[in-house]
């Protein structure tokens, strides 16, 4: 047998510890119910549940290889975060509270930030000590953000801001939020804006819950009379708003769905589940459901397949916002269809809610489906995509 090449025994002596690491430190299922996705963090216990993990994943050593070493990450180091993230997708570890912070904010800031920032900012997000939320939608500014009014007036110290935020996940635990508000009335819509990292327990917030359809909790609407915020609390230029909210955005879009195999691997486990779900309905005979799932089937290898594509500058490099925008809009719409599916199977039962003790799953199908429009919609909805892939990636004429 030829000698293993070192890089590669590396990484598999890497894999086998973060194995063991997940095996040996992963909490047990708690007695209380988890929430599916850090969308629907809701009573204290699953926020410091969920917390306590993260901060021992970042303690081990595993978390933080986006982030060089002199801000407290593990320095930049693709290959490693590529195998930790496999391994605790394979293991079905609990997700990390701060993905926001994690998977946009960081980025944005070590792209924007000054030095003072990225040393005072990126530690403890990554640790999950201080947890951060995203205000950029308002009640009349959603799809067409860069008409918020959300205004951020200068001060002799600082600024003062006053406006409503709303769907703001996590803004009931955060300590910091990433905020996008307008500094310049008279200016274009766009010129006006500026992005701001705003102090959550500043006087004059105030976060309000918002119930969602599924009746669980996660995201709020946030208003702010004439809040405070210290000068460095602008991050980049000011006036350069919208550039920075777009940055922040594409890393939004391509973290939120199956832009990696690791991240496609949730995919086939969950069809997985749902061929043992038409194995015990009875269904899995049935030519239709059997075509539905094979469709599937094909559509997550397509995703899984996104990563090679994404490395191979070739395929690339021209429309770099094509990846994570097909990602977003095809990996949340699979998973709609997906829970749909298993909704359909199981037929009158799938009307059994969680914590019913005969629901099937535990009541789990109908929560996913629930939930699975919140995907369509958060960070874009399937329309504006479709609308931003039509016209900047394929160059078709401006929608009316
Ligand atoms: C689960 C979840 C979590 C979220 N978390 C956050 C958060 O933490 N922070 C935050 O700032 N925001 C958050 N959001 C808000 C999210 O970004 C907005 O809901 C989204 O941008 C859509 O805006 P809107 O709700 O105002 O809908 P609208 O923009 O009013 O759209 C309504 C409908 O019209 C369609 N539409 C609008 N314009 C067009 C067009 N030009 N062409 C075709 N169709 C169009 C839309 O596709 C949609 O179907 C979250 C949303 C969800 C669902």
């Amino acid at each position: 047998m030829p000698a293993m090449l070192p890089c590669r025994a590396m990484s598999e002596a890497f894999e086998r510890e973060v194995r063991e690491f997940i095996a040996r430190e992963r909490p047990p299922r708690p007695e209380f119910k988890l929430p599916q996705t850090f969308l629907e963090v809701e009573s204290k216990e699953q926020f410091d549940y969920l917390r306590a993990w993260q901060a021992k994943v970042y303690d081990a050593g595993y978390l933080g290889f986006d982030v060089p070493e002199a801000y407290g990450g593990r320095g930049i180091q693709p290959d490693k975060k590529r195998i930790v993230e496999r391994e605790l997708a394979r293991a079905r570890a609990p997700f990390f509270v701060n993905t926001i912070a994690l998977t946009w904010v960081a980025p944005t800031i070590l792209t924007y930030g000054t030095e003072a920032q990225k040393q005072r900012l990126l530690r403890p997000l990554l640790r999950a000590d201080e947890i951060w939320c995203q205000g950029f939608s308002e009640p009349g500014a959603g799809s067409d953000l860069a008409s918020l009014t959300t205004r951020a007036e200068a001060t002799s110290d600082g600024w003062s801001v006053t406006g409503h935020k709303v769907w703001t996940t996590l803004a009931h635990f955060a300590k910091w939020m990433i905020l996008l508000a307008r500094t310049d009335p008279t200016a274009h819509k766009y010129a006006g804006l500026s992005y701001f990292l705003f102090p959550m327990d500043a006087p004059g917030v105030s976060v309000q819950p918002l119930i969602k359809m599924t009746g669980e909790g996660g995201f709020n609407q946030v208003v702010f009379d004439s809040a405070p915020m210290p000068q460095d609390a602008l991050l980049g230029e000011l006036g350069q708003g919208w550039a920075i909210a777009m940055t922040t955005l594409m890393f939004e879009r391509g973290a939120a769905e199956g832009s990696s195999s690791e991240r496609a691997a949730p995919f086939f486990e969950q069809l997985a589940r749902l061929v043992e779900l038409a194995r015990r309905t009875g269904r899995s005979e049935d030519p239709v459901f059997r075509d539905r799932i094979a469709q599937l089937w094909l559509e997550a290898q397509a995703l899984a397949f996104a990563t090679p594509r994404a490395e191979a500058a070739a395929l690339n490099a021209e429309r770099p916002l094509a990846l994570p925008l097909m990602n977003k809009l095809v990996g949340s719409e699979w998973n709609q269809r997906l829970a749909e599916l298993a909704c359909e199977l199981l037929g009158p039962e799938a009307g059994l809610w969680l914590g019913e003790p005969s629901a099937p799953d535990g009541g789990e199908w109908p929560r996913a489906y629930m939930n699975s429009f919140g995907m369509t919609i958060g960070g874009g909805t399937s329309e504006i995509l479709r609308n931003i892939l039509g016209e900047r990636v394929l160059g078709l004429p401006k929608s009316k």
